[in-house]
């Protein structure tokens, strides 16, 4: 309220009537204004009042009054009585409402409440020139804190003459400010002067606070203090006018942070999609790794290393090679070695297998070289180097690579790692070991050196051997000799072996053996013809009287199995399951053993009950011999005991050269055992898998053969297989393939974590493997075997590749049920193939009988011309699933694309100089033209022209679909 803008009469209430005045007069700058005066001096007792009109209080909670006054200085009066005063009182009263009258409140303070006693700094007691000069005093009081709706203000006069000119009533404020980011509204003063009054700015639009709440105090002077927290624009906007508006990065420009920085322009190879962009995205072919900030250019994959170089050194090799031209914009390159190798007999190249060694290493290589050894000697390989850097694997392309092509020299094969006694004597030791890991050609004989431990090293002697035995005589009696071995091939002789410790017996220890075996030749001693009578007699006695046994139990059983086209004396299968008593069939099909002839050596490999190892047998009066020994680990159950042993029970009734051969069991000691015969080269599939390529088809056919041979023995025994499968053909030192595992324990028990096995009602079924009508209705016969041998067939016709490579078991499933079947695997012979599609005739009797497979295979082994015809694609009766090694040509937009997905990315090039850049002219492509562009490398010519006749295959297919 200002007194001074009042227009008309102020209308105060005074009290009492004759003590304030209004009046009207003039300011300093001669304005007219209503003022109040009062100049009762002369009087005593005086007490005048005069009170504003009801004033609102909106809301502040602390008044001011700046009030303008002038008094006459009492000294200036004449005669004027003591009582004459130069200052007057300020008071307020608060109320709701305006009910004030002229006689409430009452004039006293209390209900009045004083602001203070207001005195003048000057008066007007000088006269210019005769005119009394007005001087005006300007004194300012505040009070507070104030809460009603409104309130008067009073001034009381006690004795003075003076003039209130004008009085302004205010309140004070912080007024709406934009600081630190943030809005902050209008804020009222506190209600004392030092008091702090908090106020919470709102960040403007596109900003955020920072870390604290943002905050400002008003104080009492109505200013803006104590700043806390601030605002920061967020990712995406930049801060503009002073700081009082974020704005949105324009097209072309990011900003990745909050904060006060401004947006950047977007780095080499990105540009944004919209406004307010946080990041720049990548342009086609252009990445960014996960470490890579925002702010620097997106880089692409780097082209292929060059100027690669190969320094061979009989099975290893040094690869040298220089940095890709382009590194796609990046420090960060390293290489991969792929290790592919090649012919092998085969044409096509395949993966190395794990026993190659790379040093450093194979992956990652931050150098330019690196050492690979333990290749195969006189072999075809194919290297690729790839760079590849921070942001390859966001690439949808193979990696660029060089490739360069070698050939080992003849490398001396690698030392034997073991040696077994095989026996021994007082003047001699008969030895046996293992063929060297890589014999790196045909082993021509060894060189055996020893010494007697107790000489010197230098009087060793030496002695050959063409097999991996030798005995060794002329030795002395109870002495500890120290063996060394070696291999020889054409490439000359490997490394020696370890050093390995053999004793021979004493005279003592010889005799005492001997005499163990006296009794039984004793009174035959005198004459050696009587000798060998009485043990030819003992040992018929002894036979007949097994077989006698054998033959009156089993003859029994016999008779329920025996089917009609059984030819006489042909021995028929049991089910051990049949016996009352499964111990029984164990005790009548395989030999027990004292656990005192077996000598385990090492562990070799995992079964289902427990480990397998292998180790040597010595029965009494025998030769030692390497046999396989499968135990049965600790804390079995009865029945684990019996599903165990029944392996046993089934494999004693056989005995075929291509079936694996029982020596017999240990069950009256721990722990149990089945001993077998050993085989050195394991099971058939991950020996194809090692040797990848590297036997001819007629050696393959080979070993078809026996397992076919061993089939139809055991189809004659009327037993079926039901898990016929290349894990499951065990292989020895002269790649003799025998069938194995005949556990039923898979196919009875319910939980299995071997995903081979899918559950089917009544047991587990190896679906690949498996004849439909088998998974179907569980109809198990030799014509279901005669189906998993096609697939065995498969397996190794192409080394070991998993059936149906990646399909699920259901989508196997449906394929067979629609007429797919697999395709010939590379380079197989079509009169091969055409056996396996007759394995996998729908109609099992129309499949062939595994006395027709083993003549059929028979007779390709005697005309192997029979084996040179190769399956053309499209010729097969059945439909065959698509090969996976030539990729739908349908799924790549370019040749280009097309020819990094079959791996010849390297000839892009030259298609395109030569203008085979559609897949029109491409699926065109004959022999010649695969030539004439510059693929010289067989195998790629091979590839190529694979997946030209695939694309064609795929093209005439999508063309009969659309007519
Ligand atoms: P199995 O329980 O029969 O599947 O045997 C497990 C693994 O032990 C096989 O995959 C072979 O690697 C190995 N093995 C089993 N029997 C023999 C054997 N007679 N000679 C050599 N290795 C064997």
């Amino acid at each position: 309220m200002d007194s001074t803008t009042a227009t008309a009469e102020l209308g105060w209430t005074i009290y009492p009537a004759l003590g304030w005045e209004e009046v009207s007069g003039y300011d300093e700058n001669m304005n007219t204004i209503r003022t109040y005066q009062v100049c009762n001096v002369f009087d005593n007792n005086q007490n005048n009042w005069v009170r504003t009109k009801y004033i609102s209080r909106r809301g502040a909670q602390r008044i001011h009054v700046e009030m303008k006054f002038s008094v006459r200085d009492c000294s200036s009066i004449p005669s004027v009585p003591g009582s004459c005063k130069e200052t007057f009182n300020l008071y307020y009263y608060e109320t709701d409402s305006d009910t004030a009258n002229k006689v409430s409140p009452a004039w006293m303070e209390n209900p009045w409440i004083k602001v203070d006693t207001i005195a003048a700094d000057e008066s007007f007691s000088q006269v210019d020139l005769g005119v009394r000069v007005m001087k005006i005093n300007t004194e300012v009081r505040s009070f507070g804190p104030v809460s009603r709706q409104g309130f008067y203000l009073a001034f009381q006069d006690y004795g003075g003459c003076m003039s209130l000119i004008a009085v302004r009533i205010f309140y004070r404020k912080c007024p709406r400010v934009v600081l630190n980011g943030a809005v902050f509204p209008e804020t009222l003063s506190g209600a004392e002067s030092t008091s702090l009054v908090a106020a919470r700015g709102v960040c403007v639009p596109n900003g955020e606070e920072v870390d604290v709440p943002i905050k400002l105090y008003c104080n009492g002077d109505g200013e803006w203090m104590v700043p806390i927290g601030r605002c920061m624009c967020k990712a995406g906007h930049e801060v503009v006018e002073n700081g009082t508006v974020c704005r949105a990065c324009g097209s072309g420009f990011f900003k990745s942070s909050q904060g006060d920085h401004l947006c950047l322009q977007c780095p080499i190879n990105s540009r944004t999609t919209n406004e307010g962009a946080t990041n720049c995205v990548c342009r086609n072919g252009y990445y960014r790794s996960d470490s890579d900030p925002p702010q620097i250019p997106c880089t692409t994959i780097p082209s292929a290393p060059q100027n690669v170089i190969s320094i061979v050194n009989e099975t290893s090799l040094r690869l040298e090679w220089s940095a890709p031209r382009d590194g796609g914009g990046r420090k960060d390159v390293v290489y991969n070695i792929i290790c592919k190798s090649c012919g092998g007999g085969r044409g096509g190249c395949t993966r190395c297998g794990d026993n190659v060694q790379f040093i450093p290493r194979q992956l990652g290589l931050t150098e330019t070289s690196v050492h690979i050894s333990d290749l195969l000697a006189h072999t075809q390989y194919t290297f690729e180097i790839q760079a590849v850097n921070g942001v390859s694997d966001q690439s949808p392309y193979s990696p660029h690579y060089s490739s360069v092509n070698i050939t080992t020299n003849q490398a001396a094969p690698s030392a034997v790692s073991i040696m077994h006694q095989v026996s021994r004597t007082p003047d001699s030791i008969t030895l046996s070991w293992s063929q060297p890991d890589q014999p790196n050609g045909l082993i021509l004989d060894y060189e055996l050196q020893y010494y007697d431990k107790s000489m010197a090293e230098w009087n060793s002697s030496v002695v050959r051997s063409q097999t991996n035995t030798a005995v060794i005589r002329g030795l002395k009696p109870g002495a500890i000799y120290v063996f060394q071995v070696r291999a020889r091939t054409v490439a000359g002789f490997g490394r020696f072996s370890g050093k390995m410790y053999f004793q021979t017996m004493t005279e003592e220890e010889y005799k005492s053996s001997f005499q163990e075996k006296l009794p039984l030749i004793i009174g035959s001693a005198a004459a050696g013809v009587v000798f060998i009578i009485a043990v030819v007699v003992l040992v018929i006695v002894c036979n007949r009287r097994s077989s006698e046994r054998t033959e009156s139990e089993y003859t029994d059983k016999v008779q329920h199995y025996t089917s009609g086209h059984m030819s006489p004396g042909m021995k028929i299968y049991i089910d051990p399951f049949t016996y009352e008593d499964p111990n029984e069939a164990v005790r009548e099909f395989a030999k027990e053993i004292d656990t005192s002839c077996v000598k385990i050596e090492q562990v070799i490999g995992a079964g289902e009950f427990g480990e397998v190892c292998s180790g040597n047998l010595r029965l009494p009066g025998k030769r030692e011999i390497l046999v396989a020994i499968k135990t049965l680990k600790a804390g079995y159950t009865e029945r684990q005991r019996r599903d165990f042993l029944s392996e046993a029970s089934i494999m004693g009734q056989f005995d075929h050269p291509n079936i694996i051969h029982l020596e017999g069991v240990v069950t009256k000691s721990a722990p149990v055992m089945i001993i077998t015969e050993f085989m050195e080269n394991g099971s058939l599939d991950s020996f194809l898998r090692q040797n990848d390529g590297q036997f001819t088809v007629i050696q393959l056919v080979g070993m078809l053969r026996g397992i076919a041979a061993g089939m139809k023995y055991l189809n004659d025994m009327n037993y079926v297989h039901r898990d016929l499968a290349a894990r499951n053909i065990l292989v020895n030192s002269n790649l003799v393939c025998k069938v194995s595992d005949f556990g039923l324990s898979r196919f009875l028990e319910e939980d299995t974590s071997d995903p081979t096995y899918t559950s089917a009602l009544g047991g587990k079924i190896p679906i690949r493997w498996t004849a439909p009508e088998a998974i179907q209705y569980r109809k198990f016969t030799s014509s279901s075997d005669g189906w998993s041998y096609g697939i065995v067939m498969w397996e190794v016709m192409s080394y070991g590749e998993r059936p149906y490579w990646d399909m699920s078991n259901q989508d196997v499933i449906n394929a067979i049920e629609q007429d797919y079947r697999l395709p010939p695997p590379m380079d197989c012979p079509s009169a091969l193939h055409q056996l396996m599609l007759d394995c996998w005739q729908k109609d099992r009797n129309n499949r062939p009988k595994f006395s027709q497979i083993v003549n059929n295979l028979d007779k390709m082994i005697r005309n192997p011309n029979s084996l040179k015809a190769m399956t053309p694609l499209s010729s097969s009766v059945h439909l065959p699933l698509l090969d996976r090694s030539t990729p739908d040509f349908s799924s790549f937009s370019t040749v280009d694309e097309w020819l990094d997905a079959i791996r010849m990315g390297q000839y892009k090039e030259n298609f395109a100089n030569e203008e085979f850049t559609s897949f029109d002219v491409v699926s065109q492509m004959t022999t010649e033209d695969i030539l004439r562009v510059g693929v010289m490398l067989a195998g790629h010519q091979k590839k190529i022209l694979n997946s030209v006749q695939s694309m064609r295959a795929q093209m005439n297919q999508i063309t009969s679909v659309e007519v």
